[in-house]
């Protein structure tokens, strides 16, 4: 009900962020598709857009009779979903700080409007989240917030003077025994996260009699829980507690049979987050994208001067030898998650400190996970299909088919043969409308 009420009071401040574009019909004609699905590509084809819908998809040259329906000339480009990141953090991050302070309405309309415009249509936003978050939630869900669609953990669930640390803010839950987790976790639910997220990494770390109240307490309200790992003792822990999604790689060591069986009877989700690790290391002497446009727009005011300065480049050079070798470890789990067959979800941590830019990440991560060995239709899938799948959303988005909303972007080259395609974006349309 106050969810409800403040509602009404904000969206009045939201409104002004209506599209340019107004629902209609129109046909994209003559495109390639790759429709998230992680079927083959057709080329030579049209979309059918009717309001905000996907009214059908066509031979190119094919007649179909659309009253008034506006023609777009398409050859050479190519269509697929916008993305959906499984491992955000929204409004936390404002310019070179991490605070909760930060968590302001123009503060998080600002990061799920550069998440749309570079691509990524649907973010879960993993237990940072301040009390507003849940009036996003609901403006979001009936199309009155711009930008990426808004999903929410809330209040992520930490250790005691542990992980994660006291810049995320006084809102994560750090419950002392199983008993306040308990009746944590049911105050929670009474508020409708999308999804639950406990960290269990570090010292003080997270007992597993804590985990276990908070996991059979979602799952009694039909929550889905994810956890932030980094050993695999405790990934093999949760996996046995009922976790429903490892939220980052596995980085201590190469993951075995027993994980990788016990993961695929569970059906858990597997986030690999590879980015995080090189944006560790990849600052010690300035990388090859540090003058691309497409990676300078989508850093925050002064985070481009701090990247290059002695101090930084310095500290990322301590750490490279210890990020590499994580990376590594990570990309040889994400093979072998990915042969076994077990679920994969792009996600990027993106927001949660000044280097993981929005946007940027998304795309690095993308370019990561085939540097792993996955093909990019593959990785596309996990990066459109797979994460609406992972939100219970997939029957409305996250791939392209009649019926499913049109939330897409036009490519001017094709991401099969270089993933990198993905960063050429043309176009953008979310609900039907372009964006950009
Ligand atoms: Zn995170």
């Amino acid at each position: 009900m106050l969810n409800r009420i403040f509602l009404s009071v904000c969206l009045s401040a939201i409104c002004c962020y209506t599209y340019a574009q107004d629902n209609t019909s129109f046909i994209i004609k003559d495109i390639t598709l790759i429709d998230g699905s992680g079927a083959e590509a057709r080329s030579h084809v049209s979309l059918v857009i009717n309001e905000d819908t996907i009214a059908a998809i066509l031979p190119a040259g094919t007649n179909y009779p659309v009253k008034g329906a506006e023609e777009i000339a398409g050859q050479g480009m190519t269509v697929m979903p916008l993305l959906v990141n499984g491992h955000a953090h929204v409004g936390l991050l404002n310019g070179t700080t991490i605070a909760a302070a930060n968590y302001t309405p123009d503060n998080v309309n600002r990061h799920l409007m550069q998440y749309l415009e570079y691509g990524v249509g649907t973010v879960l936003s993993l237990g940072t989240d301040q009390p507003a978050a849940f009036i996003y939630q609901d403006a979001s869900r009936i199309g009155m917030l711009p930008g990426a669609s808004f999903y929410t953990a809330g209040y992520g669930f930490g250790a005691p003077k542990g992980v994660p640390p006291v810049a995320f803010g006084p809102s994560i839950l750090r419950p002392v025994n199983a008993d306040q987790a308990l009746q944590e976790m049911r105050r929670l639910a009474t508020l409708k996260p999308d999804f639950v997220k406990i960290w269990v990494d570090g010292t003080p770390r997270m007992l597993p009699e804590i985990y276990h109240a908070i996991i059979t307490e979602a799952h009694a309200h039909n929550i889905k829980v994810a956890a932030h790992v980094y050993y695999l003792e405790d990934a093999r822990r949760l996996v046995d507690a009922g976790v429903d999604v490892i939220a980052h790689s596995i980085r201590d060591q190469e993951v075995d049979d027993s994980l990788i069986i016990a993961m695929k009877q569970k059906n858990v989700c597997y986030i690999p987050t590879l980015c995080i690790e090189e944006f560790g290391f990849a600052y010690a002497t300035l990388p090859g994208w540090f003058a691309d446009p497409f990676f300078v727009r989508s850093l925050e005011p002064g985070v481009w001067d701090m990247l290059k300065t002695g101090e930084y480049q310095k500290q990322q050079s301590d750490e490279r030898e210890r990020k590499m070798k994580a990376l590594q470890i990570a990309s040889r789990n994400l093979q072998k998650m990915d042969s076994a067959g077990i679920k994969i979800v792009m996600g990027t941590d993106s927001g949660a400190q000044p280097v993981r830019a929005i946007g940027f990440s998304e795309h690095e991560e993308l370019l990561l996970m085939t540097a792993a060995g996955i093909p990019p239709l593959k990785v596309i899938k996990y990066a459109t299909y797979n994460g609406a799948a992972m939100l219970g959303i997939e029957r409305r988005t996250g791939s392209l088919a009649p019926g499913k909303k049109a939330d897409f972007m036009v490519l001017d080259a094709d991401p099969l043969l270089d993933i990198r395609a993905t960063r050429s974006i043309k176009a953008i349309y979310k609900n039907g409308k372009q964006i950009q």
